[in-house]
């Protein structure tokens, strides 16, 4: 069996050589095209000094190219720490410099911001076999030890985390990790090699890193690579390249379903039998606007990136009609923890805890962070507050950071957005707290849905009708949310923006 990430799909070389692996629109590779490229990169890549043990950093959108060199690394036991390259070069610089990265590439054929980065960092274009070239940046000396260890235990991804609470973290996800990711997305989601997977998650997150790119390659079916989420592309993509497999953040499923509903002649899916919605909260509208659109469920799936990412899946035999995370992922334990000691506390929600295979190594140059988020045991703390039904059934009810205590009444913000986004005017919300005279003060920003104006008494009304006074918000602010390249709304940045409006 396959120990690392870049072995993990040669059983499909030799059974089936021809058969289309990955596909950005540009390049096509066949398995056997795969392998080749991959050993031919990374002989490129060591000519380059890239050692063992060292970190290359991939400045990146989804493309061929770019899963070509994830695997190079995995080939050369290096890590690959791929970013964003929407991110600033100011941001790119400090990834440089916290990653201690002895190169960079930057991915310039498919992503004009790539190009701009590698300007500014003086990268040179380099021919990479059958993917053409690649612009690498110059090579550091001064960087930390290369980390190399045996086998299983060796990192094959730096990861960073989404930044929605604070500065982004640097995860280590080891061989092991993303494997038993993939190869869990295979087995519960039946991927066979006939199958065709929509990758426009960005391979910078590790919801994309294990559930599309492993998952696909470990399955043998072909990975279609796409670098930006537009709903009419996902769209014809359904309809006429026989895509069978969807994965996405629920924001990305509501804008689907919108388009399709406003564009619906022609449309079919022939082909489509799996969506699957994971990385922030889905919610009934979504999940039900989707169903009845494409006549398929739209799974939930919860994790992540410190545990690569999957932690609870709804099960696809019999269908989850609420919108439940589903039940834990086999293999691996969860338990309520909270502070007081009681396993789980008021409510029956607790902070989830979870153990097993998927579980990161630590955070790269953080041991006191790592050490802080483990209980004795093993535990991995996630930082979220869950309730957990007889049937093993885990509900998400927010993150306990984000918990809002009104006059000693807790407001789950999760619960608020759920009531805010029913309201048909309001495409989507975030909710936060706010300091006020050592009180908590509840606070919604809401984008309205494009060409709507959303009318403020008829949304107050129904805040009044469907949710506890303590828990209604005192200001409601209209506004374009921030939002990361993965689509997650960054609660950081609306904190701040809290804390400065007057009144
Ligand atoms: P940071 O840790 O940097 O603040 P982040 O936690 O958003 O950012 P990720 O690792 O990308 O970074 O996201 C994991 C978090 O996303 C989980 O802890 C949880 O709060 C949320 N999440 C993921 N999937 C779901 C889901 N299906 N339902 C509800 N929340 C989810
Ligand atoms: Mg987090």
């Amino acid at each position: 069996p396959a120990r690392r990430i870049h072995q993990m799909f040669a059983p499909w070389v030799r059974a089936r050589p021809d058969a289309v692996a990955l596909d950005d629109g540009s390049v096509t590779l066949s398995y056997t095209e795969l392998d080749r490229a991959v050993n031919e990169a990374a002989q490129v890549l060591a000519g380059l000094g890239v050692r063992p043990g060292d970190r290359v950093l991939l400045v990146a959108e989804n493309c061929v190219a770019l899963c070509v060199s994830i695997l190079a690394i995995s080939a050369l036991d290096a890590w690959s720490a791929t970013v964003n390259a929407r991110l600033s070069s100011r941001e790119i610089a400090n990834y440089i410099e916290h990653s201690g990265a002895r190169r960079a590439l930057y991915f310039d054929r498919v992503s004009l911001e790539a190009g701009q980065h590698a300007q500014h960092f003086g990268a040179e274009p380099v021919a990479f076999p059958l993917v053409g070239p690649i612009s690498v940046g110059p090579l550091a000396d001064a960087v930390p030890e290369p980390l190399f260890e045996a086998a299983d235990e060796q990192v094959a991804a730096l990861v960073y985390t989404s930044g929605t609470t604070g500065a982004a973290k640097a995860v280590m996800l080891t061989h092991a990790n993303l494997m038993f990711v993939g190869e869990n997305t295979r087995r519960m989601r039946n991927m066979v090699p006939e199958d065709v997977v929509y990758g426009v998650l960005p391979l910078s997150h590790v919801y994309g890193l294990s559930s599309l790119l492993s998952a696909t390659l470990i399955s043998g079916a072909r990975l279609l690579l796409v670098s930006r989420f537009q709903p009419d592309h996902m769209a014809r993509a359904i309809a006429t390249q026989g895509v069978s497999v969807l994965h996405g953040v629920p924001a990305m499923y509501a804008r689907l379903t919108d388009w399709v509903g406003r564009n619906p002649e022609g449309f079919e899916a022939p082909r489509l039998r799996v969506a699957q919605a994971g990385g922030s909260p889905l919610t009934a509208p979504v999940k039900e606007g989707f169903e009845r659109v494409f006549g398929i469920t739209l799974n939930n799936g919860y994790g992540m990136t410190e545990t690569s990412p999957s932690i609870c899946q709804t099960r696809m035999d019999p269908p989850r009609t609420d919108c439940s995370v589903g039940q834990p992922i086999p293999g691996i334990e969860v338990k309520l923890y909270d502070e007081e000691g009681a396993a789980g506390g008021a409510e029956g929600v607790g902070e989830l805890c979870v153990r097993g295979p998927n579980v990161m190594k630590g955070y790269y140059r953080a041991p006191e962070q790592t050490a802080a988020t483990f209980l004795p045991g093993g535990w991995l703390r996630t930082g979220d507050l869950a309730r957990i039904e007889p049937d093993g059934a885990v509900f998400i009810v927010g993150r306990a950071k984000e918990l809002i205590i009104r006059s000693g009444f807790n407001v789950y913000p999760a619960e608020v957005e759920q009531v805010l986004n029913a309201f048909p005017a309001v495409m989507q919300s975030a909710v936060v707290g706010r300091d006020v005279e050592s009180n908590e003060e509840v606070i919604a920003f809401v984008e309205a849905v494009e060409e709507c104006e959303i009318d403020m008494a008829a949304l107050q009304a129904h805040l009044r009708e469907n949710l506890s006074p303590y828990k209604i918000p005192a200001r409601i602010v209209v506004a374009h949310l921030p939002a990361a390249p993965s689509g997650k709304i960054l609660k950081a940045e609306l904190r701040r923006m809290a804390a400065i409006l007057d009144g």
